[in-house]
Formats: structure tokens, C-alpha cells, sequence
């Protein structure tokens, strides 16, 4: 077959005078009776196709039409010219067309930014409302920052591994998701809240320098900084390294990628400002502050780094799942953070004031990632778990990994800055899930689809279920 000579619009204007064949959706389209005007729109932009009468069919076309048209690249006439459109200075005048596929009248416009329309319906038509620029600019942007670590890390010598989604749970402090097995009925596995314990057994299994472009699952009720149930980490970890080569690696990485995907924005300072948390929170009321110089302006990237974070914080019954209920204290990271060196002591006589290994990565007043060093000892591990109230049977939930360090452990470490999370501070969107093409909606819907769903009685029954709400 012969291959395709279609163009994008937007090399239009690198063909002039030579016929080209393009193919899109109707934008726009203007009838000014013997011509006929369309905004002919694509993955790379609009350019304007100009259509007389005598081409069949020209008079049926309507908004969304699928088309393919052939035609000449034609200079405007300088009173046409629209500075507008990187494609403004040319036409395509059609010579040919042919309609690939109709469409119905859309249920939302898809040539605004779509801030101003529902956002139940723009979930529900998703795959429409992806149409507009603003969300091809949000995926493109996407790919293109996935893309820059991916590069980035195999270029250190970092390896990209997939951990398991079907698991055991891995507190980070949320609620799981559960999973009912099938083979083993009246079990469940739990969706990972992150990849914390399968990336410290990649240290014990010799990887040293691991990533994932990973997927959360957390059943936490959303906020327009955090997506209801799934969220995606660029999860790193590190071994035979100390804090400061984490945090330095981490900061070169955000500072380059920033410096790539978002070229028009400035970083506020390099190298980033380190804060302790004492000294955020004394100076800034808050353990993520927002260090821009000028919060109105929208190009620019205030990074920051906070260190020093109790270990411990007090525990609440609703913001800690793991533990008793009777202990006094949660961690402030997670129960695999290492407490300072200087500070073990002070696990016994005074926990509150026992600082962690840990690091917040902070932007424009969020906090984009964090992470740690991590405790290989078993003997100081079994430790916070009491601390934390683990009882037996808990502890025995971890018992993998208190082995595993009993087999020779290298001294390891990392962080996991949130990809949506990141993404949604450095473009300034009002909110995480337009960055997300397919966000669940506030009460827990998923996009399009519509799930939750119920299951049918055989389904369940094979499960050993039964619903009784
Ligand atoms: N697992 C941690 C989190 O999801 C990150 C880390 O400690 O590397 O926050």
C-alpha cells in the first residue's frame, strides 16, 4: 500500500505553493455562502481550509466532522493574515475531500480551556473534553516529563523495575484498597499504597539503583491537591548513599527536567533553599512554604528541600490505620524512615524528640515528594514498630522484611516525588486532575466508565462473598 502523505497542520507553512493532505476534526467553521471556511484542528494545532462550493459535500460539514482533505498551500492576502495561529499566514485551499467519520453535536465545548464547564460532565465525555488545547498541551507536557526522567535516570545507571500491583498492604498511613482473591477465598490482597517495601527488597537483592514511573493506590477522600484513589510516583531508590547524594540527585534531576519542559518558567533559587523543619515551620507557619518571590507570577518554580523532620508525630486514630489505637506515636514519614544517628538514644528516653532521615521535596507551596533514609537494622526496626504499638500479629505482617535484613543489607535510601503532584504546582492548574486523562471524580466515580460497580451474585459467590449493604 502506498504510504500516507499526510502532514500535520502545522508544517503547513513549510509547504507553500506544494499540495498537501491533511487530516482532523472541524474546529471551527464559518459559511459565508459561496466559501466556506474550516478550522481544520489535530494533535500540533488549527490551520484555516477554505472550501468553494463546488466541492462535494462542503455545505454538510459540521463541528467535530473527522475529514480528510487534500488541497494547495496558499499565502493569505496580508488583510487575512491571523498572528494568532502559528499557522495564520497560510491556507489550505481544498481540492478534494473526504469525510472520514460524522459527529453528533458535542455535549461540552472542546475549543475553551473548559474551566467553565462541570466537571461531572467533563469527566463523563473525557474522551472529548481531552480534545481541547489546554489538556493536549497537559499530556503532552506529561509524556514529555516521563519521558526526561526516564532518559535522565537509565543515563546514571538507574534500572526501571514493575513491582507488583496485586499485594500486600504497605502503610503509608492511608487507607488500602482491598482485592478479594478468589483462590483463596475469605483472603484479600491490598492495592500498595506505594512500592515502599518491594523497592527496599530491590537493596537487599543487589539492584543499588532502582526506579519506577509507579502507580499508588490510597483510599483517601480527595482535595484539589490529591486525586481520589490512584496517583502515579516516580519512585527511586538508592543504596550505599546518604542523604545529601538523594537529595542532591533528586534536585538536578527536577532542576534540568524543569529547565527542558518548561523552558519559558525561571527557578526561583538554585541551589534549592534547605529548610529544617523547625525552621519552616517558625518562619513560615508551614512545613511546605510557598518561596516564590512573587506568588501572582505563574513562571516561576520555588523549590525547596525540608530535612529534619520529627520521627515521630502524635498519633490520631483516623490518620494512622496501622497501628493499636493505643499508641502514642505515628510516624511522621513512614515506619521505614531511619531515625538520626545522633539521636537513637532518644528512642528510649524521649521519642518525641528523635529527628528522622527524611526529606520533603517542596514546590510553590506544595509538597511534591518525600522520602528517606531508611533503617537496615532489624533490631532498630522492630523498635519503632513497638513504638508505633505494632502488636505481635502486625509485627508479623513485616516479618519479610525483618528477614530479608537478616541476609545481608546494604545501607539504602530514596524519595518518590508525585508525578501528578509535581506536574500540577509547576503548570499552575486549579487542580491535580487536570493532569490526570483519566481522574476519578470527587465522590469516587471513575472517569468515563463509571465504576464502582456491582458485581453479579455468581461473581461474588466464586469470591465467597456476599454484599449486605
Ligand atoms: N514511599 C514513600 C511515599 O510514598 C516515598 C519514599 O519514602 O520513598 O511517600
Amino acid at each position: 500500500m502506498k504510504e500516507s502523505m499526510r502532514i500535520l497542520t502545522s508544517e503547513t507553512p513549510e509547504h507553500e505553493g506544494e499540495e498537501v493532505e491533511l487530516c482532523g476534526w472541524v474546529h471551527a467553521r464559518r459559511d459565508h455562502g459561496k466559501i466556506i471556511f474550516i478550522d481544520l484542528r489535530d494533535r500540533s494545532g488549527l490551520v484555516q481550509v477554505v472550501f468553494s462550493q463546488d466541492i462535494a459535500r462542503a455545505t454538510e460539514l459540521r463541528l467535530e466532522y473527522v475529514l480528510k482533505v487534500k488541497g494547495a498551500v496558499k499565502k493569505r492576502p496580508a488583510a487575512m493574515v491571523n498572528d494568532k495561529l502559528p499557522t495564520g499566514r497560510h491556507e489550505i485551499e481544498a481540492k478534494t475531500l473526504e469525510v472520514l467519520s460524522v459527529s453528533e453535536a458535542l455535549p461540552l465545548p472542546v475549543d475553551t480551556d473548559g474551566y467553565e464547564v462541570n466537571e461531572e460532565t467533563r469527566l463523563k465525555y473525557r474522551y472529548l473534553d481531552l480534545r481541547r488545547e489546554r489538556m493536549q498541551r497537559n499530556m503532552r507536557v506529561r509524556h514529555a516529563a516521563t519521558q526526561f526522567i526516564r532518559n535522565y535516570l537509565s543515563d546514571k545507571g538507574f534500572w526501571e523495575i514493575e513491582t507488583p500491583i496485586l499485594t500486600k498492604t504497605t502503610p503509608e498511613g492511608a487507607r488500602d484498597f482491598l482485592v478479594p482473591s478468589r483462590l483463596q477465598p475469605g483472603k484479600f490482597y491490598a492495592l500498595p499504597q506505594s512500592p515502599q517495601q518491594y523497592k527496599q527488597l530491590l537493596m537487599v537483592a543487589g539492584v543499588e539503583k532502582y526506579f519506577q514511573i509507579a502507580r499508588c493506590f490510597r483510599d483517601e477522600d480527595p482535595r484539589a491537591d490529591r486525586a481520589y484513589g490512584e496517583f502515579t510516583q516516580l519512585d527511586v531508590e538508592m543504596s550505599f548513599v546518604n542523604q545529601e547524594d538523594i537529595l542532591e540527585l533528586a534536585a538536578d534531576l527536577f532542576t534540568k527536567l524543569a529547565t527542558v519542559v518548561f523552558p519559558e518558567k525561571k527557578i526561583t533559587r538554585t541551589p534549592w533553599p534547605r529548610l529544617s523543619h523547625k525552621e519552616a515551620v517558625s518562619k513560615y507557619g508551614s512545613d511546605k512554604p510557598d518561596l516564590r518571590k512573587n506568588k501572582k507570577d505563574p513562571d516561576e518554580l520555588a523549590f525547596a528541600w525540608i530535612v529534619d523532620f520529627p520521627l515521630f508525630t502524635e498519633q490520631t486514630t483516623t490518620d494512622f490505620f496501622h497501628g493499636s489505637g493505643s499508641a502514642k506515636f505515628a510516624p511522621s514519614h513512614h515506619m521505614f524512615t531511619a531515625p538520626h544517628p545522633d539521636d537513637i538514644a532518644l528512642l528510649d528516653s524521649d521519642p518525641t524528640k528523635v529527628r528522622g532521615l527524611q526529606h520533603d521535596m517542596v514546590l510553590n507551596g506544595f509538597e511534591v515528594g518525600g522520602g528517606s533514609i531508611r533503617i537496615h537494622q532489624p533490631e532498630v526496626q522492630e523498635k519503632i514498630f513497638d513504638l508505633i504499638g505494632f502488636s505481635a500479629a502486625q509485627k508479623k505482617q513485616f516479618e519479610h522484611m525483618l528477614k530479608a535484613f537478616t541476609y545481608g543489607v546494604p545501607p539504602h535510601g530514596g524519595i518518590a516525588p508525585g508525578l501528578d503532584r509535581f506536574l500540577y504546582a509547576a503548570l499552575g492548574e486549579k487542580s491535580i486532575r487536570e493532569v490526570m486523562t483519566f481522574p476519578a471524580s470527587s465522590g469516587g466515580k471513575t472517569a468515563v466508565m463509571d465504576a464502582p460497580s456491582e458485581a453479579d451474585k455468581k461473581q461474588l459467590g466464586e469470591l465467597g462473598l456476599k454484599t449486605i449493604a
